[in-house]
């Protein structure tokens, strides 16, 4: 039972002080979750604590792989609309 963080982390720290577990640490390149020591928060906090803080949508997975902060939740644009959006951006 434990969260993991990818590659798309920013490295802004923000999570690593909140782990009521001490199991955030930075590795070479992007933070990382210690498997044997998340706890999922369960027991401390109603909410995984470094996905609650992470500005980053799909930096942190759950235990099956899923983004805990799926494309759209925290910038409330639609994944299509920025997908177009972005298309429009790199045609210039
Ligand atoms: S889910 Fe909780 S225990 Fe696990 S790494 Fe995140 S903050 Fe730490
Ligand atoms: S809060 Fe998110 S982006 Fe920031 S260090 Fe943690 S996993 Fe990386």
């Amino acid at each position: 039972m434990s969260l993991s963080i990818i590659e798309s982390c920013v490295n802004c720290y923000a999570c690593e002080p909140l782990c009521p577990s001490d199991a955030i640490f930075k590795g070479e390149e992007i933070f990382l979750i210690d498997a044997k020591k998340c706890t999922e928060c369960d027991g401390d906090f109603a909410d995984p604590q470094c996905a609650s803080i992470c500005p980053i949508e799909g930096a942190i997975l759950d235990a099956a792989g899923e983004a805990i902060n799926a494309p759209g939740s925290l910038t409330g644009i639609p994944p299509l609309k920025l997908a177009e959006a972005m298309a429009e951006i790199q045609a210039r």
